[in-house]
């Protein structure tokens, strides 16, 4: 029987390895972590994630072929293949700070499978990366090597959160790059033998390690650049009056071009199109090619820009000031269908408001109020007018901040909505409900445009939409 440990029970290492698990019941598949909080989730009824369909292919295969343990000496000395998808984010000091990769995690995960390795091992980097990742992970194994031979595979992931369980059965494709030497072409035939088992032979791509690692870079460069063009855009139409569902629809139809990913919103979120857009900007700098770095830095300005817009629009809109205003924010997590936090368009819109001093109530059907207040207290914050939050209590008074567990709560006696997650349950809310609970004049500002505008203008509310033509 093949075994496959993989370090890392994350948002990638938790949902692949559950699917490799259910499609190949001949591979003992077992995922380690470091944190026994996230291993003692995986192996009880409360997943550490929230993903539709996860819970089903855990509970099919857990116990089966699919084990969670903190273990990882154990694992990774019994493992032919090793996965490492461990996080990777954004160094926070030192040399390249706030744009390079933090491979802390992967450089400690490396180490330990020099430690206690005792047979050959197939590495195959999960974890987004630089390119040449490979040549330093290489570095270390090989300098501890003890006759050992180990093989590095690139295969980066593709899937998006909120989808990933469906994706994962259906990938668009799945990459393998290694090394062009017998053992490398042999090692990934084995990897390729694993995903052969449900994924058709031409979606398997293999390439060498460098264009492997660096496509995984550039997939999520060109997704968030193509938020970023329509969100650019969407600025454009409003000062002019043209709708940006339109203009994308338009676009969209040129089949050169197609239809997704171009909606207008309040920004991109999420782990990892920042840290993954920052660090090919850091790479292309270090590589003497400021210009090519200057390209790919607009992107992230444009985001910020599109979350700083949104924010002032909600100010003046509300006669310049929302200071003791109550504004009710619809959605916290980055995207539908997920609880993640991370980078989340929301914190920075929360922080702007509070900035000028109003009272936020928030509702996200899947973010906790610890969650919240971690990231309202935490995140680095640099709007204009910076406050420090107090960890939030729910009990304590005159909080700027309070976190409910239904819409029509958080939206009470609200002088504003703000939607900012496109969760489907804000397009069937009882909008004339919300309405009547509120101050007047009442607004919504739609960071997601999920609602109708023109079934709510007829309610009374004043309605903002991204990119669409203003109420007048
Ligand atoms: P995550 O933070 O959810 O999970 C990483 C896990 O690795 C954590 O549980 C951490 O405790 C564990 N870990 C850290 N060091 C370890 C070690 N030495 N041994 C064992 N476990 C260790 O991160 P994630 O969202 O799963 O992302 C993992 C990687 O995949 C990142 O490089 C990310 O860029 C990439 N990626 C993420 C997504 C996504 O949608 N989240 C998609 C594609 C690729």
């Amino acid at each position: 029987m093949v075994k496959i440990c993989c370090l890392g029970a994350g948002y990638v290492g938790g949902p692949t390895m559950a699917v490799i698990a259910l499609k190949c019941p001949k591979i003992e598949v077992v995922v380690v972590d470091i944190s026994t909080a996230r291993i003692s989730a995986w192996n009880s009824d409360q997943l550490p994630i929230y993903e539709p369909g996860l819970d089903e292919v855990v509970k099919e295969c857990r116990g089966r072929n699919l084990f969670f343990s903190t273990d990882l000496e154990k694992h990774i000395s019994e493992a032919d293949i090793i996965f490492v998808s461990v996080n990777t984010p954004t160094k926070t000091c030192g040399l390249g700070a706030g744009k390079a990769a933090d491979l802390t995690y992967w450089e400690s995960a490396a180490r330990m499978i020099a430690d206690v390795s005792k047979s050959d091992k197939i590495v195959v980097e999960k974890s987004t990366v630089p390119v040449k990742t490979a040549e330093a992970i290489e570095k270390i194994l090989t300098h501890n090597s003890k006759g050992i031979n180990y093989q590095i595979l690139s295969n980066p992931e593709f899937l998006a959160e909120g989808t990933a369980i469906q994706d994962l059965f259906n990938p668009d494709r799945v990459l393998i790059g290694g090394r062009e030497t017998p053992e490398g072409r042999n090692a990934v035939q084995a990897l390729k033998q694993v995903y052969a088992n449900w994924v058709p032979e031409d979606r398997i791509l293999t390439t060498n390690l460098w264009s492997a690692e660096l496509s995984k870079l550039a997939a999520n460069a060109f997704l968030a650049q193509r938020i970023s063009s329509v969100n650019a855009i969407s600025a454009l139409c409003e000062a002019t009056g043209a709708d940006v569902a339109e203009v994308a629809y338009a676009v969209g139809k040129d089949t050169r071009i197609g239809p997704k990913f171009l909606n207008a919103s309040v920004g991109f979120g999420g782990s990892c199109f920042q840290k993954d857009i920052l660090n090919l900007v850091y790479i292309c700098d270090c590589n003497g090619l400021p210009e090519v770095s200057e390209y790919w830095k607009q992107v992230v300005k444009i985001n910020d820009y599109q979350k700083s817009r949104f924010v002032n629009r909600v100010v003046s809109s509300m006669f310049n000031t929302v200071a003791g205003k109550k504004i009710a924010v619809l959605g916290f997590a980055f995207k539908k269908d997920t609880g993640d936090t991370r980078e989340t368009p929301a914190i920075d819109v929360c922080k702007g408001l509070l900035g000028d001093k109003a009272k936020v109530s928030i509702y996200d059907p899947q973010v906790t109020e610890d969650q919240i207040g971690r990231d309202l207290a935490m995140n680095k914050f640099d709007w204009d007018h910076p406050i420090h939050l107090q960890p939030m209590s729910p009990t304590a008074a005159n909080k700027q901040v309070t976190v409910t567990w239904d819409a029509y709560e958080a939206t009470k006696e609200a002088h504003g909505v703000c939607i900012l997650t496109e969760w489907d349950e804000f397009k069937k809310l009882d909008y004339k409900k919300i309405y009547d609970g509120m101050q007047k004049p009442a607004f919504v500002f739609d960071g997601r445009n999920v609602v109708d505008a023109g079934k709510l203008r007829e309610i009374g509310f004043i309605v903002y939409s991204i990119g669409k033509p203003l109420d007048q």
